[in-house]
């Protein structure tokens, strides 16, 4: 179960004397959105709009402003360097699961030196892995990111700068999350191995095979656009994946090699939004892994910033580095 903080959120609405709040939540969790609504209702009297646009990461923050006086945004943590706003509540949705006795015996194999990773619902559990692995004899490291990151061994499908914190200290990484992609990201970061450690299932599993097979078609994807002439750059409107700058920077590098570029800023990246654009491949500053996980979905190659710079041969396909975003 995941914790929605409820009483918690009642008592801020209260604090800060909203009279309208905004609920956001991902994909996954919008079907508990009418029972929130009812209990924060119930408690508080406020006026409750729930978002219904698509919600992938704390990048995707709701501009509530002229449509209710404070936002609450579910299933992630702030991303410091976006700024703080006290109108906005994160709920972070921490997982209360509890780890099986048995998954200590399924760690045996990991080597001596730990490098521990964590979505933000499983965080939680970083203390009673680090003392299951020390028990163990090994060492276990728990990395600090950069400021788009908020907790120490936090990763995100963009970001993984605090497993690069450690990685010249460790010999592998253990990740506690569900799902490939959160632990993708820290597989394409670091070169090292990461195990993912399902705390549901207790399922432990190397991403070494979901990597190299992504990879493969990263590399068919940057074949695919070597001679293309004509680029669409895109451009995101939302505050946590706006890289104009880089946007720039990458139509200037393709006009350079005497190609046509365009750049276009939308706010979702799907194949219905490209469909009308005449071009021949395109380059994704947006989200990195809508090209890294998505590009089976488009008709053309999508690349991410440094897979163009290897099609235009001005990077290496053995320099390939995982498209992160930055602050
Ligand atoms: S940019 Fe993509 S990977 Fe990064 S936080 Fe947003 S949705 Fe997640």
């Amino acid at each position: 179960m995941f914790d929605f903080e409820l009483d918690r959120i009642v008592a801020w609405i209260r604090d800060g004397g909203y009279t309208s709040v905004a609920l956001q939540l991902p994909e996954g969790l919008r079907i508990r959105s009418s029972e929130i609504t009812d209990y924060l209702f119930e408690r508080t009297g406020v006026d409750i709009t729930i978002i219904g646009c698509p919600c992938y990461g704390a990048c995707d923050l709701f501009d509530y402003h002229g449509l209710t006086d404070a936002l609450v945004h579910f299933g992630h943590s702030p991303i410091p360097s976006q700024g703080d706003d006290p109108n906005v509540l994160y709920i972070e949705s921490r997982s209360d699961v509890e780890l099986a006795d048995s998954v200590g015996d399924s760690l045996d194999f990991l080597p001596e030196r730990i490098g521990l990773l964590a979505t933000v619902q499983y965080l939680g559990l970083i203390p009673a892995v680090t003392d299951i692995l020390e028990a163990k004899g090994r060492t276990v490291l728990v990395g600090v990111g950069d400021s788009r990151i908020c907790h120490p061994g936090q990763v995100l499908g963009c970001n993984c700068s605090a497993a690069e914190s450690v990685s010249d200290d460790v010999d592998a990484f253990l990740f506690i999350g569900e799902g490939d992609f959160h632990p993708l990201a820290a597989a394409f970061g670091v070169v090292k191995t990461v195990a993912v450690l399902n705390p549901v299932t207790s399922e432990v599993r190397d991403m070494s095979e979901v990597r190299d097979r992504i990879l493969r078609r990263r590399f068919g994807a940057i074949q695919g656009a070597r001679d293309a002439e004509t680029f669409l750059v895109i451009v995101c409107s939302k505050i946590g994946q706006n890289r104009s700058s880089e946007a720039d920077r990458m139509v200037e590098l393709i006009r350079s090699h005497g190609k046509r570029a365009f750049k276009a800023i939308m706010e979702e990246v799907t194949p219905m939004s490209l469909m009308a654009y005449r071009v021949d491949a395109y380059v994704n500053t947006a989200c990195p892994r809508i090209a890294m996980d998505d590009s089976a979905r488009y008709d053309r190659p999508m690349l991410t910033i440094p897979e163009l710079e290897i099609a235009l041969g001005e990077r290496e396909w053995g320099d390939y580095v995982f498209d992160q975003i930055r602050p």
